[in-house]
């Protein structure tokens, strides 16, 4: 059995680039969950469709050839024979990516398909980041986590990101999508059973070692030697 950390949490809190770090000093697998639903929304726009549209995201979820790397130090995402690892980010996908997590059938099919990798992914580990990894993909992980961070530095931090956009349109689109993603998942209050770790006033090693501190005891309760 792969033993499966589960991180949730909104844009900006830290999660990817914590999660990968803290994957890499488990020596496991880093799996981005977000990627599927960026790249499906990536696909619907190639084909000239619009994400608001259900049945054009259905359709394209049908047809939609992914693959994932879930090597941290070799991050990659493909959509059929396109390398899309820098395209999904790109703030036309951000702001279209909603459309496609807010249909059931595709959730289901991606929630399959990430419980897939992580079975095959031939590590003793795997990080699993998203919005409802603790809640419905992996409720049974031995580790779930909620990484927070207040709004103000959540935007600060995403907008040290893309420089090419102003720190106050970053701003306006983290919290348009995280309003429109709160309608899908909660993924601002901790279900039961899941420890909250507010990267507010951490710095990025300071969470990752919060977060291997928690992967360690819980490791340690098992019987295992998850140890950092
Ligand atoms: O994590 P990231 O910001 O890349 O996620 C992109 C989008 O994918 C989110 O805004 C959300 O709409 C969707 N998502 C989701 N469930 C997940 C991961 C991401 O609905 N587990």
């Amino acid at each position: 059995m792969t033993f499966t950390v589960a991180v949730d949490g909104p844009a900006g809190s830290g999660k990817s680039s914590v999660s990968k770090q803290a994957a890499r000093r488990l020596g496991f697998g880093y799996l981005d969950t977000g990627a599927a639903y960026r790249a499906l929304a990536w696909h619907v726009i190639e084909q000239g469709g619009d994400t608001a549209d259900a049945d054009a995201v259905r359709a394209a979820a049908a047809d939609f050839p992914y693959a994932i790397s879930l090597d941290p130090d070799d991050y990659w995402v493909r959509v059929g024979g396109a390398d899309v690892t820098a395209a999904i980010r790109e703030p036309r996908v951000s702001a279209a990516v909603s459309g496609v997590a807010r249909v059931p059938a595709v959730r289901e099919q991606v929630n399959a398909l990430f419980r897939a990798l992580v079975d095959d992914s031939g590590r003793p580990g795997v990080v699993v980041e998203g919005r409802d990894i603790t809640t419905v993909v992996a409720p049974d992980a031995p580790v779930r986590i909620l990484l927070t961070a207040s709004p103000s530095v959540r935007a600060a931090r995403r907008s040290a990101e893309l420089t090419t956009q102003d720190a106050a349109s970053v701003a306006d689109a983290l919290h348009r999508r995280d309003a429109a993603d709160s309608q899908v998942v909660d993924f601002l209050t901790a279900a039961a059973g899941v420890t909250v770790v507010d990267s507010t006033d951490l710095d990025f090693t300071q969470t990752v070692d919060a977060v291997l501190d928690i992967v360690a005891a819980a490791s340690q309760q098992q019987g295992g030697s998850h140890e950092r």
